[in-house]
């Protein structure tokens, strides 16, 4: 019965929280496999060892003196294996890394930090360090080879009971260094957890599971205790920073349930994630928001069949290969909605594209708009809940320029201004 356990960055970030670590792995003697993120912050002004990686990259690049920059980051390594009495030969492995500078890729170099930290933690409880590069494998387009992954944790596990991984990266079949996204380390959680048949995934973080809302907008909000995969992707997409959206993607198919976690507070329950959840009492799940989409209008001649209208406008939109979020519409007209940053560039291009199609009569714009998605999979089954919603919203004078449901009932997704999306989150939270 393995339990795979992720540490994140600030479950690492120094030797008090190593031995925090330790005592919540030695809990449990199930947590056989245990995959780490770089030390992150220490406190609100510190710098994460990943951002420290990238900008010695970034000074080497440019030829800027960069002696400064490794050492804070050797500094950081050598507080905590000091502090802990390791032995890893730290000394050598930096002396390597500085000589070898120049040959090293930018992959390479800022994967170092996740290497260390598992050498360190593998030797502090006592478990076989193995390298990410050995078993967590890439095709060359960068997909996962699904097949060669499992194949080498399998032989892995077969010889080691207790393993340490480090995130974040894994290795094209050349044996060369490729790194995930930013936030990486959930990712090689998922992959180990679906090709070993985990139990479950432990996700430890420094918050006790996931929240309602983002505490920095609404005060204390709730915990959420369960959630589907589905739901906190969409609540992920909208921007609730809790877990990779990859993450989620790479193991739902493959059923084993995600426990968020809280390093600081080991005894505190978390949030657990899965395919199917029970439906409780709570009408919303979870709300998140997220501000810089452009909303924009096209209205057609009534004769005109809007199918062929929506699809010459679509072909506009993939020409200029801007991503569609949403397409909200009405009996004449529908609205086409992005990502601002997405559309700037050819924004004008493509508007007056549109204007030239047959049978559109009008495109108006909105920019500097927000959308806030409102999660529930218990919504679908209780009616009048997105009635309550926007008189809600109504009451508190804020104007709704776009509403948008899902085909499944799972989110409603509204449309505000960027301004009122604080001020729109708070008056959802509050009113269910
Ligand atoms: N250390 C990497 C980052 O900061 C990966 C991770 O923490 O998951 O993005």
């Amino acid at each position: 019965m393995i339990t795979v356990a992720k540490f994140g960055g600030s479950s690492l970030a120094n030797a008090k929280q190593f031995r925090k670590v330790k005592e919540i792995v030695e809990a449990d003697t199930n947590r056989s496999v245990i995959v780490v993120s770089a030390p992150g912050k220490r406190r609100a002004k510190d710098n994460k060892i990943t951002d420290l990686f990238y900008l010695l990259h970034a000074h080497i690049t440019y030829g800027v003196d960069h002696d400064h920059v490794f050492d804070l980051i050797e500094s950081r390594f050598f507080g905590i294996a000091d502090e802990l009495g390791l032995e890893f030969d730290l000394k050598q492995a930096f002396r390597h890394y500085r000589e070898e500078i120049q040959n090293v890729s930018l992959d390479e170099l800022v994967s170092r930090g996740e290497y260390l930290t598992a050498r360190l933690l593998a030797e502090f409880i006592g478990y076989v360090f193995v390298d990410a590069k050995d078993v967590i494998c890439f095709q060359y387009n960068s997909e996962v080879d699904w097949s060669e992954t499992k194949k080498r944790l399998l032989d892995v596990c077969a010889k080691h009971k207790n393993i340490v991984i480090p995130g974040f990266y894994g290795s094209y079949p050349n044996g060369s260094i490729h790194i995930m996204p930013r936030g990486g380390s959930d990712l090689t959680g998922s992959i180990v957890a679906k090709a070993l048949k985990a139990k479950r995934y432990e996700n430890w973080t420094d918050v006790s599971g996931i929240m309602k809302a983002d505490p920095k907008i609404v005060n204390h909000p709730d915990k959420i205790k369960e959630i589907t995969y589905h739901e906190l992707r969409e609540l992920s997409y909208m921007g609730a920073n809790v877990l990779h959206e990859e993450a989620i993607r790479a193991i739902q198919d493959a059923n084993i349930p995600i426990h968020m976690l809280n390093t600081n507070a080991m005894d505190e329950e978390g949030t657990l994630i899965r395919k199917t959840c029970e439906n409780g009492s709570s009408i919303i799940t979870g709300i998140a928001g997220k501000k810089g989409f452009t909303v924009l209008t096209v209205t057609k001649s009534n004769a005109a069949a809007k199918r062929s209208v929506i699809e010459h406008v679509l072909k506009v939109f993939s020409k200029f290969r801007v991503n569609i979020e949403h397409i909200p519409s009405s009996i004449d007209a529908f609205s086409v909605i992005v990502v601002s940053k997405d559309i700037e560039p050819v924004f004008f291009d493509l508007m007056s594209e549109i204007h030239r199609i047959e049978d559109v009569t009008d495109v108006t714009f909105e920019k500097d708009m927000a959308l806030i998605s409102v999660v529930g999979r218990n919504m679908s089954t209780k009616p009048g809940i997105a009635g309550k919603l926007f008189s809600a919203i109504g009451d508190k004078g804020i104007n709704i320029n776009m509403i948008a449901q899902s085909s499944q009932e799972i989110n409603i997704v509204v449309g505000v201004k960027n301004q009122d999306l604080e001020r729109t989150i708070r008056t959802i939270y509050d009113a269910f």
